[in-house]
């Protein structure tokens, strides 16, 4: 159990990649706070995970809704040593078409509230303890419509830079997970039934090497590398888990052809 004795905090960990990280981190001996807006699958998560899960109803671009996140878990489970800041939103923000609201309310959610999610927890984190933001490959690809996104998830790499070295006198280790399209709700709203859906992967596996979408337990998996002591000595990285479509982007499906 590589997670024995650690307490984890995941925000967004009632969906997707913080879901199956929770799941996972549970697996491995971590008891695991979890935050989202919804109630209702917050409880579901407990229900299915069971005590060594604690699930707080907090909006992630409240600071005083995640110091309170913070403050529950550590007086339920009596420490911090991991934080997955990873709830996140997604959303079109298409040039000429785009209101100020939306395009804030995808900087507020990504970017601001995992600065304050970080900032909420840092008391409480000693040495040895591993802070992971989720980043996204839209950080690099330039993908029309995503401006808003691509900026949030761009400067969260910047604040891995800068946290990795505030935090590392302190012996806090901070990396970011830069996930390529995984499957999991946060498509829902780009392909809301199966057919749109069976649509929208066809189209977006063309566009990646190994020619299908990621599972989040394949994201989880690194992201738990990142929180255990297997990565004593990694700081300050962006670890790409994609497919390859970042380390590899003349590999995929479209610009092979046929073979
Ligand atoms: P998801 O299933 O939609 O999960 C998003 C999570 O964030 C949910 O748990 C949601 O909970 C939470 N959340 C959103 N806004 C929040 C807020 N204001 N306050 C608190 N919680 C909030 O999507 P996902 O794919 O797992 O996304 C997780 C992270 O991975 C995001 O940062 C996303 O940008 C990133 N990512 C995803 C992909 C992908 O293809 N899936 C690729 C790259 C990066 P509530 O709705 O209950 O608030």
């Amino acid at each position: 159990m590589r997670l024995k004795g650690k307490t984890a905090l995941i925000t967004g960990g009632n969906s997707g990649i913080g879901l199956a990280t929770a799941r996972l981190f549970v697996a491995e001996g971590a008891r695991v706070a979890i935050t989202g807006r919804n109630r209702e699958t917050l409880d579901a998560v407990v229900k299915e995970l069971g005590t060594n899960v604690l699930a707080v109803q907090a909006d992630a671009t409240d600071p005083a809704a995640l110091e309170r996140a913070v403050a529950q878990t550590v007086e339920r489970f009596g420490s911090l040593d991991i934080v997955f800041a990873n709830a996140g939103i997604v959303g079109p923000t298409f040039v000429g078409k785009t209101s100020q609201e939306a395009f804030e309310s995808i900087l507020k959610t990504n970017v601001t509230g995992v600065f304050f999610t970080v900032q909420a927890a840092a008391e409480h984190l000693k040495a040895g303890a591993s802070v992971i933001l989720t980043s996204s490959v839209h950080s690099e690809l330039g993908v029309p419509g995503y401006a808003a996104y691509a900026a949030s998830k761009g400067a969260l790499k910047a604040m891995v830079a800068v946290l990795a070295s505030e935090l590392a006198p302190r012996g806090i280790r901070v990396n970011a997970i830069s996930p390529g399209a995984t499957r999991t709700p946060i498509w829902d709203a780009l392909a809301p039934n199966p057919e749109a859906y069976a649509k929208l992967e066809k189209g977006l596996s063309l566009t990646i090497p190994m020619g299908r979408l990621g599972e989040p337990e394949e994201i989880a998996k690194a992201v738990l590398f990142l929180a255990s002591d297997d990565a004593a000595y990694v700081h300050g990285q962006d670890l790409f888990v994609d497919g390859g479509v970042n380390g590899a982007p003349g590999g995929t499906p479209l610009l092979r052809g046929p073979q």
